[in-house]
C-alpha cells in the first residue's frame, strides 16, 4: 500500500471525516429557519475562496470538508427551509436525505441489475407504486432520470420512434434524413425544456405547429386541428407560472382516435392526481402515451430525481437503445434500458423512501397543504393590494402591483430582505411575481411572515 492508499484507508476506517460532515450538516439544519434564504453579498463574494489553482500535494479529507462548510454552507440557498418560493424547486423530506446519506456510502452504479440489485428492485417497486397512485395503464413502464427535462427527452424520443416505426421507418437505423415528416403540435406555454428537447431530437422549433392558449396558459382545445398518425401533441400538467392544467380528456380522445401520441409534461403538476381534492385537475391524464414528472419538486425528494413513464414499453426501450439491436430482457430489471445513461445514480432509492415514508395519505396531505398555503397567500396578498393574476388551482400564485416599476421594486425589496425568496417572471407581456409553494416545511407562520414582508414592500 502506498502512502495515499494508507491515508484513505485510515480516513475510511476512523470515520472522522464522516462525523465532521454530519456535525456540519446538523449545524445547517439547526440554523435553517433563521438563515438568509438567499446568501448575503459578503457570503457570495467569499465563494472566490474556491477559485484557486489545483494544488500539487494531496490534502487531508477534513481540510476539504472544512473549506466546503466554511465557504459553501453560507453561500447556499435555504431551499430546504420554509420560505424559499423561487421557481418550483421543492424541499426534501427528511427520510429522503437520510437514505441518501446511507446509499451514498453504498455508491451503487444503477445501470444494471448486476451492478446494483437493490437499485433495480427499488426501481421496480417505484414503477408499480407510481402506476398505482397516478392510475396509469398496467403496461406502463418507468425510467428514472435526472429531471423532467431528461424525462421529456425520453418521452419525445419514444414518440418519435413509435410514430415513425408505424409509418415503416426505423429511426434508430435510418436516422431522420428522409424520414416521413412528423407533425409536432404544442401551445405557446410549453416549458422551455420541451423546446430544448425538440431541438436536441432534430425537430427545429420552427417546425412546431403552435396552438393558442387561454388566459391561464391552457391549450385552447377547439383550436386543435384534425389529427392523424403523424402527430405528436405536447400537453402540460401545471404551467410554471399559473399552475394551470390542460384539458387532457378531450385532446387524448382525439389523439387516440387518430393514432397520434400525447406527451404530458407534468413536472410538478402531475402529483395533483395523487390527491383526493385536487385530482380533478389531472383528469384524463391516463389516456396519454407518455408522462414526465419530477420527484425533486412537489414530492420533495432530494435532487436529482425525474421520471419518464410510457405506456408503450417497446417504444421507450427501442428509442433509448445504445446498440440498436433488438432488446435483450434479462431475468431482472436492467435500469439502463429505460434511460439514456448507462452508469447512473441510484436515485430510485430516495424516491422509494419518500413514498414509503409518506404513504398515500401522506403524499395527499403534503400536496394538498401546498395548495392550502398558496390559497392563504392569495387571500393575504389580495387584502393588502396585490393583484392576483392567476386562478390559484394548485401551488402557484402569480401576483403584480398596479404598475410594472412598482412590481419590480417589490421583487427587489423582498429579495434583498433575504427573509424569503420569490422570483420575477413575465406573464402575457407583463412583469409579475411568481410564488411557488412546494416545501413540506412551509407552514402558516411562514406564509404570515411572507405576507407581512410583502406589505412592507408594497408600502415602501
Ligand atoms: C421544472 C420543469 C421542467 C424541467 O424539469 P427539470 O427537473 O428542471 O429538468 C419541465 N417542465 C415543467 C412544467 C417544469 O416545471
Amino acid at each position: 500500500m502506498n502512502k495515499l492508499q494508507k491515508q484513505m484507508k485510515q480516513e475510511f476506517e476512523d470515520k472522522e471525516l464522516f462525523d465532521q460532515a454530519r456535525d456540519y450538516a446538523y449545524e445547517y439544519i439547526d440554523g435553517i429557519e433563521d438563515m438568509d434564504v438567499f446568501p448575503s453579498q459578503h457570503n457570495l463574494e467569499s465563494l472566490t475562496n474556491f477559485d484557486e489553482p489545483l494544488q500539487q500535494k494531496s490534502l487531508q479529507a477534513k481540510e476539504v470538508i472544512n473549506q466546503l462548510h466554511s465557504f459553501g454552507s453560507p453561500a447556499t440557498i435555504a431551499q430546504i427551509g420554509g420560505r424559499y418560493f423561487g421557481f418550483v424547486n421543492g424541499g426534501a423530506v427528511p427520510v429522503s436525505l437520510g437514505v441518501k446519506w446511507l446509499s451514498d456510502i453504498w455508491d451503487q452504479c444503477g445501470g444494471l441489475y448486476l451492478t446494483s440489485p437493490i437499485n433495480a428492485m427499488l426501481e421496480d417497486v417505484c414503477e408499480k407504486w407510481l402506476k398505482d397512485i397516478f392510475n396509469l395503464p398496467k403496461e406502463t413502464v418507468a425510467g428514472f432520470v435526472s429531471g423532467t427535462s431528461m424525462a421529456n427527452l425520453c418521452g419525445l424520443a419514444a414518440a418519435r420512434f413509435h410514430l415513425l416505426n408505424k409509418l415503416g421507418w426505423d429511426v434508430h437505423k435510418k436516422g431522420l434524413n428522409g424520414a416521413p415528416k412528423l407533425r409536432i403540435l404544442a401551445h405557446e406555454q410549453v416549458h422551455a425544456s420541451v423546446k430544448k428537447t425538440l431541438g436536441m431530437l432534430g425537430f427545429g422549433t420552427n417546425s412546431i405547429e403552435w396552438l393558442p392558449s387561454d388566459s391561464q396558459g391552457r391549450l385552447v382545445v377547439d383550436a386543435v386541428p384534425k389529427l392523424d398518425d403523424h402527430c405528436l401533441i405536447l400537453l402540460q400538467a401545471g404551467n410554471v407560472n399559473t399552475g394551470a392544467f390542460d384539458d387532457f380528456t378531450k385532446v387524448c380522445d382525439l389523439a387516440n382516435q387518430a393514432g397520434a401520441w400525447v406527451h404530458i409534461d407534468g413536472a410538478f403538476g402531475l402529483w395533483a392526481r395523487t390527491t383526493t381534492s385536487l385530482s380533478y385537475l389531472a383528469k384524463g391524464m391516463e389516456k396519454a402515451s407518455s408522462w414526465a414528472v419530477d420527484g425533486h419538486k412537489t414530492l420533495n425528494t432530494p435532487y436529482d430525481s425525474g421520471i419518464i413513464m410510457c405506456r408503450y414499453p417497446d417504444a421507450l426501450v427501442s428509442a433509448l437503445q445504445s446498440t440498436g439491436e433488438y432488446i435483450i430482457y434479462s431475468e431482472h430489471r436492467d435500469p439502463l434500458l429505460y434511460t439514456p445513461e448507462m452508469s447512473k445514480r441510484s436515485r430510485a432509492i430516495e424516491l422509494w423512501a419518500t413514498m414509503k415514508y409518506l404513504g398515500k395519505d401522506g403524499i395527499d396531505q403534503m400536496i394538498t397543504t401546498f395548495h392550502q398555503r398558496a390559497k392563504q397567500l392569495e387571500e393575504g396578498l389580495g387584502k393588502i393590494g396585490f393583484k392576483i393574476i392567476n386562478e390559484v388551482v394548485f401551488n402557484q400564485v402569480l401576483i403584480a402591483t398596479d404598475n410594472e416599476e412598482k412590481t419590480k421594486q417589490v421583487i427587489k425589496y423582498v429579495q434583498e430582505s433575504r427573509e424569503c425568496w420569490v422570483g420575477g417572471s413575465t406573464w402575457q407581456g407583463k412583469q409579475v411575481i411568481r410564488i411557488s409553494v412546494c416545501s413540506w416545511m412551509t407552514n402558516e407562520q411562514d406564509i404570515e411572515r411572507t405576507i407581512s414582508l410583502f406589505e412592507k414592500a408594497i408600502k415602501n
